[in-house]
């Protein structure tokens, strides 16, 4: 920000969008691992966008170079290939540990590796965090909460985990890696973030990484059936990607230590959700000009074992240490999204 001309300054790089310039005391070497997914990617662009000096860490099993590839060659930013459960060297000042499958076809196509990405992964960017008194924030789950008797799921509620069951993989890590983190905290004085993520769509996930944004939407436009798990009566709540990403920086930037739940309080029954979603994108297909001769159908499948019955995300103490609050709906998000599909079937990507 210059005072003189009142406005903020912008360094410009032929290619790439104006990042901000800032003072050095303010400009940060942040290291984001997962970079290169559907979360690690936008988080990314706001870090940039904002100045800093950015690396991304990531062994490209879910993510992949695309997602980023709009800013290899900026001189703030930085892609190494690498993978967390290897120990790793570099000067930072703020990690966002993201590194980790989200899906569940995908945290549970090699359950051993999502246990070991989350525990020696874990262990690891602590470890550097530790070493180079970094502050280091860890995205964890609602997952924590597993199939939850208490509704909806604050902070303060232990959880409800099948410890030996298919999703175990990807609860049981996010939950040991929350307890190293807090290790990490009291042994060793480790500047600590935790953030509770529910579950959040956007551009870039993943088109075929199974979730079920992703998976409605594409069925949806292709004409497909609609695949609704179970009879759709269990609940989730969908936070869209931008209202995440404003609450992962508050986090990483305040003082609040204990964990923070960050996602919507906006629930819905997965039947009803696929119905808005077919909404949707009929709306947006006829703003295109390509509208199906018939609607597409809704058909139920199998239900997943220990598929949450529940899940809504109690906010309060987001809204009151990181005054945040989504500023998305769950409609506009949609839209969005399926604009994002939309344009990359017509251009052959998918
Ligand atoms: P994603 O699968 O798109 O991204 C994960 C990234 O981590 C990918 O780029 C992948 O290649 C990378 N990765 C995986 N294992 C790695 C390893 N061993 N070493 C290095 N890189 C590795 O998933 P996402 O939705 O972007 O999720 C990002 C983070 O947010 C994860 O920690 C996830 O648990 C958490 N989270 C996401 C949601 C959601 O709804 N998207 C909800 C709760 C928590
Ligand atoms: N570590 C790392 N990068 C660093 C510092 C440590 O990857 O810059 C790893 C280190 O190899 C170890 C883990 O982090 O596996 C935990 O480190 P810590 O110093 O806490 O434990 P120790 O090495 O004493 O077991
Ligand atoms: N789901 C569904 N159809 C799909 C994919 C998922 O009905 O094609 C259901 C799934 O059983 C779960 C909910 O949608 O109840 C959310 O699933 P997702 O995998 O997106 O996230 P998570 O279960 O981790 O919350």
């Amino acid at each position: 920000y210059d005072k003189e001309s009142n406005s903020i300054q912008y360094s410009t790089v032929a290619h790439f969008p104006p990042v901000r310039l800032l003072p050095n005391a303010d400009r940060k070497r942040i290291l984001v691992t997962g970079g290169a997914g559907f979360v690690g990617s936008h988080l990314v662009d706001r870090l940039m966008l904002l100045g800093h000096e950015v690396t991304v860490l990531d062994n490209f099993f879910t993510g992949s170079r695309t997602t980023v590839s709009h800013w290899v060659g900026h001189p703030n930013f930085g892609l190494v290939r690498h993978d967390v459960v290897e120990p790793f060297m570099i000067e930072v000042d703020q990690i966002y540990h993201l590194a980790c499958p989200a899906s569940p076809p995908h945290y549970q196509y090699n359950p051993v590796k999502t246990v070991k990405t989350s525990f020696m992964g874990t262990l690891n960017m602590l470890g550097l965090a530790k070493r180079t008194k970094a502050r280091f924030l860890i995205t964890s789950t609602s997952e924590v909460y597993g199939d939850p008797e208490e509704h909806p799921q604050r902070e303060e509620y232990w959880g409800h985990v099948n410890c030996i069951g298919p999703r175990a993989c990807y609860d049981e890590g996010k939950r040991v890696a929350e307890t190293l983190t807090y290790g990490y905290m009291r042994q060793d004085n480790v500047e600590v973030r935790v953030a509770r993520i529910f579950n959040t769509f956007g551009p870039r996930m993943n088109p075929y990484d199974g979730r079920v944004v992703s998976n409605f939407i594409i069925q949806a436009l292709k004409g497909e059936d609609m695949t609704v798990y179970g009879d759709g009566k269990q609940t989730r709540s969908f936070q869209y990607i931008h209202d995440l990403v404003d609450g992962l920086i508050l986090l990483m930037n305040g003082p609040e230590t204990r964990p923070v739940n960050i996602g919507s309080s906006d629930e819905f029954t997965i039947i009803d959700f696929a119905e808005a979603v077919r909404d949707i994108v009929e709306e947006v297909q006829k703003e295109e000009g390509n509208s199906l001769a018939k609607r597409v159908g809704i058909i139920h499948k199998d239900m997943p074992v220990d598929d949450p019955q529940r899940r809504r995300a109690e906010t309060t103490r987001a809204k009151e240490t990181l005054k945040w609050a989504p500023q998305w709906t769950v409609r506009q998000g949609i839209y969005e999204m399926t604009k994002y599909y939309s344009a990359q079937i017509r251009s052959g990507a998918l």
